[in-house]
């Protein structure tokens, strides 16, 4: 067996032998993105690959995933991957992954599989996995280090499990998202039979979900929202208009039945909706008339008392149907006065000031708005604290770990296991990246792997790094100020800077701006350009025109940190002129506005040809002299590309900012 590092210990006859090592690569400090790894020897097995959605200040970024560097280095060891259960924070990450390295086979329930299928097809990677479903107390064997059984748990999604994991270091108890609801909406009750066989014959750790951990109490079950939905519906007058999250497969299913009951047709708005809707409709989770519903452009011609619209955006999330409705912006459904909507759900930490901005909207409409706590409309799908005593209780671990929760929430778990018994020494609380090794009669944290996030952006391609994210925080806190300068190739500012602002809040005046602008350039000039310009024995100096760039750009920045004490994005842009240029003496030394500036040529009189500028058969007379120096415009027109020799005749250029030529430079710069 090969000698990983940090997973062996010494037992007691004074050989190596291997540990089980756990490693949560997210889901820890927050909710979301969960990813687990198993390892063992050579074996290393996934259990989900969740995403998490962007905060505040997470400009453009889509898609939060962790970072997979430590699973890439060592792909070849991943023997398979096992899914709880088909919520986005548990199998969203997968089709992402599935680019990038090698899953052999994947496990899990078939509502989550059927759910992953679409988005695999969606991303194009299809080919890359066998998906394989598993029924409730299937055993699946994975690598030969791991068993694993898929143990019923009741969840807000249909089809939920939890893991009793066979390894040679003991069982592990993996409970997965969970709460103990004794009347599952779809009569599927939690097999704490099953539990308690594992708890009856020893239970290595635990690995519990914390989301609910501060709460007391049972979490109320999922049927509880049933009378609370129907009274609503019962007393609505007009239409009603119900959202929640798609995935919650048991609430949907419950507002299909009081549709029914009511005599409601249901539009359907949103893909996700419509999406889970069929999966689950095609695979028996959801039972309801197929002459329910009615699309969404017929539904106007009902009677309002005879709709009711199901869609997505219950976390007022910016694109979704109901978001969308709240702001006018929807082409089929305006909000109407006799409107009834319920928020059948509560808000996800950090999403509560979309929430409530969209019930704002809503109600300004002149819609009655159902929401909040103190309705019953909702419940969540983890457990509270007596849960995860009842789970403690059936396992009787050895070691516990609580996982799936912001740090408070993993503190809060593991007093709960204490007041139950467990050793504070046996538990553990870990934040991703942090290895758990046990072995039969130790728990141990051992030598961190790497860990953090990566960013998708709307395409879900790019992955947004951590400096373009620095610069999208600093373009919308502070804008961003543009700067063109015209240097020649021997070093001589050709032509005012041109500065601009945008978004940027400042007592500065634009001309006292360009002064600065104009220091910086020439202090550049005066002090780095011998370093930035190499020369190459006699033909054309190479000009590292990036450096310049970059010098000018924190010049700039310091100089506006210390007198503005304002950090916009500076891009500079240089429009390299031919050697021999007149020089542009500047302003810097406050003359009047309108005196025209000085200019020196140097190399005794050389001058370049720029009265006419020939292109295709159109042909524009250049400025003046006098002109060019004081619009870098103009002057910008008579401007030869570095490469090509000061006598080429330059191309035409409008009155608009040259910018073509030194604008790719600097996106090359950026992607290198
Ligand atoms: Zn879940
Ligand atoms: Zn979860």
């Amino acid at each position: 067996m090969t000698t990983l590092n940090g997973s062996h210990q010494h037992g007691s006859n004074g050989k190596v032998k291997p540990c089980l090592r756990v490693i949560p690569l997210g889901g820890l400090h927050e909710i979301g993105k969960n990813t687990c790894v198993f390892e063992y020897g050579d074996d290393l097995m996934l259990v989900d690959a969740g995403l998490a959605f962007p905060s505040d200040g997470m400009h453009g970024v889509n898609v939060v995933l962790p970072d997979t560097s430590y699973l890439r280095e060592n792909q070849k060891r991943i023997r398979g991957m096992i899914v709880t259960h088909g919520h986005e924070d548990h199998i969203g990450g997968i089709p992402h992954h599935l680019k990038n390295f090698q899953i052999p086979i994947i496990y899990g329930p078939r509502l989550a599989l059927s759910m992953l299928s679409g988005k695999m097809e969606e991303a194009g990677v299809m080919d890359r996995t066998i998906l394989q479903t598993v029924s409730p107390r299937e055993v699946v064997k994975v690598g030969s280090s791991f068993q694993v059984e898929f143990i019923r748990n009741t969840h807000s999604i249909a089809d939920s499990f939890s893991l009793a994991i066979t390894t040679p270091a003991g069982v592990v108890v993996f409970t997965g998202d969970f709460k103990f609801d004794h009347t599952p909406v779809d009569g599927e009750y939690f097999d704490i039979q099953r539990m308690a066989h594992y708890g009856e014959q020893g239970v290595l750790c635990l690995f519990s979900d914390s989301t609910n951990a501060e709460l007391p109490g049972f979490t109320p079950p999922e049927r509880s929202v049933y009378p609370n939905l129907d009274r609503h519906i019962a007393n609505a007058e007009g239409r009603v208009i119900v959202t929640t999250f798609a995935s919650s497969v048991h609430r949907v299913s419950m507002i299909l039945e009081l549709a029914l009951k009511h005599g409601r047709k249901v539009g359907l708005l949103g893909r996700s909706m419509l999406n889970v809707i069929a999966k689950a409709r095609e695979l028996g989770y959801m039972r309801c008339p197929d002459d329910l519903f009615v699309p969404i452009k017929q539904i106007r011609d009902l009677p309002d008392r005879e709709t009711l619209l199901l869609m997505t955006g219950s976390q007022g999330e910016p694109l979704a149907a109901l978001s969308r409705i709240s702001r006018g912006e929807h082409p089929q459904v305006q909000v109407k006065n006799s409107d009834t909507i319920i928020f059948s759900a509560s808000p996800i930490p950090g999403n509560t000031i979309s929430v409530v901005n969209t019930i704002d909207r809503l109600m300004m409409l002149g819609a009655r708005v159902v929401y909040g706590k103190g309705e019953g409309i909702h419940v969540s799908g983890h457990g509270s604290q007596e849960d995860e005593k009842l789970m403690l209780a059936l396992t009787r671990p050895k070691f516990f770990v609580p996982v799936h929760g912001e740090h408070r929430m993993l503190v809060a778990h593991a007093k709960t296991a204490q007041s139950m018994g467990v050793p504070a020494d046996h538990t553990l609380i870990i934040d991703n990246g942090d290895v758990v090794e046990l072995t039969p009669d130790s728990i141990r944290r051992g030598d961190p792997v790497k860990a953090g996030i990566e960013l998708l952006d709307a395409s879900r391609n790019g992955i947004v790094d951590v400096r373009v994210l620095k610069e999208r925080q600093q373009l919308a806190e502070d804008g961003v100020i543009t700067l063109l300068a015209v240097i020649s190739t021997d070093g001589v500012m050709a032509a005012p800077p041109r500065v601009n602002l945008r978004g940027v809040v400042t007592t500065a005046d634009a001309r006292r701006l360009s002064i600065w602008a104009e220091r910086e350039i020439t202090w550049v000039l005066e002090n780095r350009w011998s370093q930035l310009c190499r020369n190459s024995g006699g033909k054309a100096p190479d000009v590292d025109w990036v450096g310049v760039q970059r010098e000018v750009e924190l010049g700039l920045q310091r100089r506006l940190r210390r007198e503005l004490q304002v950090e916009p994005l500076i891009i500079c842009l240089v429009q390299p002129a031919p050697a021999g240029t007149p020089a542009y003496k500047g302003r810097a030394d406050a003359e009047p506005d309108n005196r025209p500036p000085q200019r020196s040529r140097r190399d005794g009189g050389r001058e370049i040809s720029r009265e006419i500028v020939r292109d295709g058969g159109r042909t524009a007379t250049a400025a003046s002299p006098t002109a060019t120096a004081a619009s870098p415009t103009a002057l910008a027109a008579t401007a030869a590309p570095v490469a090509a020799s000061p006598a080429a005749v330059a191309p035409p250029v409008e009155d608009r900012e040259p910018a073509g030529r030194t604008r790719r430079r600097r996106s090359a710069a950026l992607a290198g």
